[in-house]
């Protein structure tokens, strides 16, 4: 059974019991949202790992993707990136690997990280084409669906899954005959390439129940790939996106009708302004099913701070009902991110699903205390109450003030040190803390 088709007959299976501990939720609320559609467990019955859930009225989480390139194969680095994201505080992985001996490298990574791990079986599949073939287009339905079942058997908790490119979603993109940023999603253009070339129906919309019976039989998450994500800012919103995203919102229902977890891709890159909209058409066409947004990146402009682009669009995206981020490192757009790039671009993703969550979710609490902390220049409280404590810490010691109560950013002119101790006392004496 799984996690969905328990929730609808009142079960509250232990993984519910798990995810709901890092939440302020209870595992009976974490159960209705499954049932409903509005919440997932990445989760696979032949691996343990750390359970998080991801949905209505839980904390935004945090991916971290990592993998080789055709350029770049180095398995021990994946695994040391891997950690590095897990320590930095990712709350899932993404494997998305495409050089070297992918099997190999999944399983070093599945062993190594106790995080969920997610993958894109497109990019084995067709590597996998090249390699037998010497021609991705010649990729059969078979070899498709053996790597679908073969992840899925490793332990994979959640897939992207490319089905909602159909004929429909490629007359769309024809007819809009243009495209700023042309095609970005690596499994995405080369299933459109495939469909060109084949004149075919994409299998994995055509054999849609085939897709949902292998990732139902682990448990395993469906996330619905947005193969047609805009690549640029311009092509937010397009017609070819959005035809796809409406598919992907059809499928969502429909897999989740059939007893399987789903999750819907979105984009890519989003000016500000269309963030919102991006978001509220996904949750409301889908029933609010989870919504995984990559990035989003809010200017082509920053190539080198792209984590910091992506992290204030993502801190948007939650505001308005993300579930899922995945982070952007400072490499986006310039090579293979190595780990501290993995570290850099978790910390900025962190900052942006909590400041997403003060809104969505109203929590204010932790950041109200922070306040008090810093006022009354205690330091310790400040480290741990702070979402990165240590680095703080090490930042101040680096530069240490000669009043061991203030900072060398004002040192002697603390203005919480000199004026702000009457402030309090008149606070205090009127009963305020
Ligand atoms: S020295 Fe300046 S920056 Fe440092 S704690 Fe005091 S007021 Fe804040």
């Amino acid at each position: 059974m799984t996690q969905i088709e328990a929730a609808r007959i009142g079960i509250i299976t232990k993984e519910m019991e798990e995810a709901a501990k890092g939440e302020e939720a209870s595992p009976e609320y974490i159960r209705q949202m499954i049932a409903e559609g509005k919440a997932v467990i990445p989760n696979n019955r032949n691996r343990k790992a750390r359970l998080v859930a991801i949905g209505k009225g839980l904390r935004t989480k945090v991916n971290a993707s990592i993998g080789t390139s055709s350029d770049i194969i180095d398995a021990s680095a994946e695994v040391e990136k891997a950690l590095a994201a897990e320590g930095a505080g990712a709350d899932t992985l993404m494997e998305l690997s495409v050089g070297g001996d992918l099997d190999s490298i999944r399983k070093e990574v599945l062993s190594a990280t106790s995080l969920s791990v997610g993958s894109v079986p497109l990019y084995q599949a067709f590597k996998e084409a090249i390699e037998r073939y010497h021609d991705p287009n010649k990729l059969t339905e078979e070899l498709l669906f053996d790597v679908l079942e073969r992840q899925c058997a490793d332990g994979i908790s959640f897939m992207a899954v490319h089905c909602g490119i159909n004929r429909l979603t490629i007359e769309r993109l024809n007819r809009q005959g243009y495209r700023y940023g042309g095609l970005v999603s690596r499994g995405g253009s080369y299933m459109v390439g495939w469909m060109i070339k084949n004149n075919r129906e994409n299998p994995l919309y055509e054999r849609f129940d085939r897709v949902v019976e292998i990732l139902k039989k682990y448990d395993c998450v469906l996330s619905l790939g947005n193969g047609l994500r805009a690549g640029a800012v311009h092509d937010s919103l397009d017609r070819a996106q959005v035809q796809e995203l409406l598919i992907n919102c059809e499928l969502a229902n429909i897999g989740q009708e059939m007893g399987c977890q789903m999750m819907c891709e979105g984009p890519g890159h989003l000016p500000l302004d269309d963030i919102e909209a991006n978001v509220k058409l996904q949750k409301r066409m889908s029933g609010d099913a989870p919504f995984y947004v990559l990035g989003p990146l809010t200017t082509d402009l920053a190539a080198g701070y792209d984590h910091i682009s992506a992290a204030i669009g993502a801190a948007e995206a939650a505001r308005y009902g993300a579930d899922l981020i995945c982070y952007v490192t400072p490499a986006e757009h310039l090579a293979l991110p190595n780990k501290d790039d993995v570290v850099e671009g978790v910390r900025a993703a962190r900052v942006a699903a909590h400041v997403g969550d003060m809104v969505k979710l109203g929590r204010k609490g932790r950041d109200m205390a922070m306040s008090k902390a810093r006022r009354d220049l205690k330091w310790d409280e400040q480290y741990s109450l702070g979402l990165f404590g240590e680095r703080a810490s090490e930042i101040r010691a680096t530069r240490a003030p000669e009043d061991s109560d203030t900072c060398t950013m004002c040192g002697s002119f603390c203005a919480l040190d000199n004026v702000n101790v009457h402030f309090r006392e008149s606070l205090k004496a009127g009963g305020k803390a």
